[in-house]
């Protein structure tokens, strides 16, 4: 992405990434799970906002947990967190790279007998005892070992023969929902696997689960979402800052009359006199499709409506409230801020703020405030 950036005055966009606020999240966080420790999740380039700054920034904040999704992240990410920092990675092995999780410092999640196997044979073979997280399913049939396979863990000796085994880990399928029956039904599974397994510590909290209760906290915690400002229970008030600035560039701007379309499908009608800006964002840049007549933009603090479809590089924006002087071409607009967070334009475009972080585009202008002292 670096190679490739353009520059600020050239770029259609700006995006600026707000470590300082990463960082403070990063502190209520772990001040909440405490005495959990608090890990950070950097999985898909930090959900869009750069593992390599994300990862150095709280590494100096003093997390020495992290969790990528690929091996290939793992990797990525290594030269930016100090040897002494855990880097687990989700998805565990693919088959036949248990080779390059020991070259690069890298912890696999075992979510499989067959991961589970590979790790052990790759231990006896190079004489050693490699450490794990073991993840086991707690009802939401995607990553981990089921009951049946925990069964027949129990009853094998050798199941873990070279493994020491980190934590035991499992996921939560509905945390964001404090009152979803689910969350204690997934409670009560992973403490009655823990009680076959006293041995262990234990991880089973995201981001929202931090907020369920400290039932939910164990001995690690895994959050996300939060560090990046997205709120961990919906219609709760939202504890955590804001991390993202997103800023497009007018590029021209036109008064249209009554009866005038804008854009494809002529999805927009003007029904009197209206001052149009046209941004340089568009869905190819992350702008979702969805928010078609959906979306805001913030000038002055003022929301000024997006009108019509939305291209592949540009968006239209009703400016008629604003003076004409404030919108000119170059002129900045918020697509994305305090005011206007990445929540409330994921409710725009009927998704989630995961997917508005993790779709940010690869020609905006990247800016990052609270730079880690070896990434400056
Ligand atoms: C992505 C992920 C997390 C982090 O979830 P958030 O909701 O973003 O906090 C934690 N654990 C696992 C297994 C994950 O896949």
């Amino acid at each position: 992405m670096a190679a490739s950036m353009p520059a600020k005055e050239r770029s259609g966009a700006i995006l600026t990434v707000d470590l300082d606020a990463v960082r403070a999240n990063y502190r209520l966080l772990r001040d909440k799970a405490h005495p959990a420790a608090c890990s950070a999740v950097v999985k898909s380039d930090a959900y869009g906002l750069g593992a390599a700054q994300v990862g150095a920034a709280l590494y100096e904040e003093g997390c020495r947990h992290f969790f990528v999704a690929h091996l290939e992240e793992g990797i990525s990410l290594r030269p930016h967190v100090a040897p002494d920092a855990a880097i687990f990675v989700l998805h565990g092995p693919p088959v036949d790279t248990e080779g390059e999780f020991t070259a690069h410092g890298l912890t696999p999640v075992l979510n499989s007998e067959p991961q589970v196997a590979g790790w052990r044979a790759h231990a006896k073979a190079l004489g050693k005892t490699l450490d794990a997280i073991v993840q086991v399913d707690t009802g939401m049939s995607r990553m981990g070992l089921s009951p049946q396979e925990i069964d027949a863990w129990l009853q094998d000796a050798h199941f873990l023969d070279g493994i020491k085994v980190r934590y035991i880990m499992s996921h939560l399928a509905c945390a964001d929902e404090r009152s979803n029956p689910m969350n204690g039904e997934q409670l009560a599974r992973f403490i009655a696997i823990r009680a076959r397994l006293p041995q262990y510590r234990a991880s089973l909290a995201n981001s929202s689960g931090i907020f369920l209760s400290p039932d939910y906290h164990f001995d690690l915690v895994r959050p996300g979402a939060a560090l990046y400002g997205i709120a961990p229970q919906g219609g709760e008030p939202n504890p955590l800052r804001s991390v993202v600035r997103l800023q497009g560039k007018v590029m021209q701007t036109r008064t249209i009359a009554a009866g005038d379309h804008v854009g494809y499908s002529r999805r927009y009608t003007a029904s009197e006199p209206r001052q149009v800006a046209t941004i340089s964002v568009g869905y190819a840049d992350g702008w979702l499709r969805s928010m078609s007549n959906q979306g805001l933009a913030i000038v002055d603090g003022v929301k000024v409506p997006q009108i019509g479809a939305i291209s592949m590089d540009s968006i239209t924006l009703d400016v008629s409230a604003i003076a004409q002087e404030r919108v000119v071409p170059g002129s900045l607009v918020d697509l994305i801020c305090a005011e206007h967070p990445v929540d409330a334009v994921a409710a725009m475009a009927n998704t989630i703020g995961y997917e508005v972080l993790t779709n940010l585009g690869g020609r905006y202008y990247r800016e990052y405030q609270g730079l880690a002292q070896s990434a400056r």
